[in-house]
């Protein structure tokens, strides 16, 4: 059954999902890779959807995919899927021209994070619609961390307890995601980059290890194993 969203919500979320994914290996686009038999970019829609404040879900597909991902959406949500760009940056781009008038607050959120689930998408909402400009879910680093050189030497190690990993979905105040990608110059690997090079101030808040980006086959397996646990 399609999910309904909601007419009176105010958040539009973006689904930047045309990206090769090569890291995972020969096959499709990263976002039609099949996670328990279904796509993870269905697998994605379908927990943004169930999110009660989503108004609007615009993906950006492969451009020789857009129709064939019209159609194995439809089912899951109703969602409008546009051509995505060479670059992550100009997909968002494409997607943020289609959102409608309406919603204030506009999210980013990678095709590959598939078991996001609902409550992150509410929490990052939020947090934008108490007066934050920018908001990033996080998640501390557990890691220690070194710096090396181009010979794989050691320059020091980094206190990571002043480091985050950073997850999405990334929310903003529409206008400031606007005007963050209007000014755009070399392409970012997120959005909250772009707004902070406009000095604008983002705020972290929880992230959740559900989130998790799908990049590589070890992570393609974890998700599996996730789904069966009831992710
Ligand atoms: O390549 P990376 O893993 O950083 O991609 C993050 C997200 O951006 C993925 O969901 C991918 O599909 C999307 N992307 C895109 N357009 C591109 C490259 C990546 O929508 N040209």
């Amino acid at each position: 059954m399609t999910a309904q969203l909601d007419p009176r919500g105010d958040v539009a979320v973006l689904v930047p999902a045309a990206g090769a994914g090569v890291r995972l290996g020969p096959g499709a686009p990263k976002a039609l890779r099949l996670l328990a038999g279904e796509p993870l970019l269905v697998h994605a829609v379908r927990r943004i959807a169930a999110a009660p404040s989503v108004h609007t879900i615009v993906v950006a597909a492969p451009a020789t995919e857009v129709e064939a991902v019209r159609a194995m959406l439809a089912p899951a949500a109703p969602v409008t899927v546009v051509p995505g760009g060479a670059e992550r940056q100009a997909s968002v781009a494409a997607a943020l021209a289609a959102v409608p008038a309406g919603p204030e607050i506009v999210l980013v959120h990678d095709a590959a994070r598939a078991l996001t689930p609902p409550h992150l998408v509410e929490s990052v909402a939020a947090a934008v619609r108490d007066g934050h400009d920018a908001v990033i879910p996080v998640l501390p680093v557990v890691d220690t961390i070194k710096e090396v050189d181009a010979t794989e030497r050691v320059l020091g190690t980094v206190d990571r307890s002043a480091l985050r990993s950073v997850q999405t979905p990334q929310g903003f105040r529409r206008s400031v995601l606007v005007a963050a990608h209007r000014s755009a110059g070399d392409a970012l690997t997120d959005d909250a980059g772009l707004v902070e090079k406009q000095g604008i101030a983002v705020t972290c808040v929880p992230g959740s290890e559900l989130a998790l980006k799908i990049t590589r086959p070890f992570d393609l397996a974890l998700a599996e194993h996730l789904l069966t646990t009831g992710a």
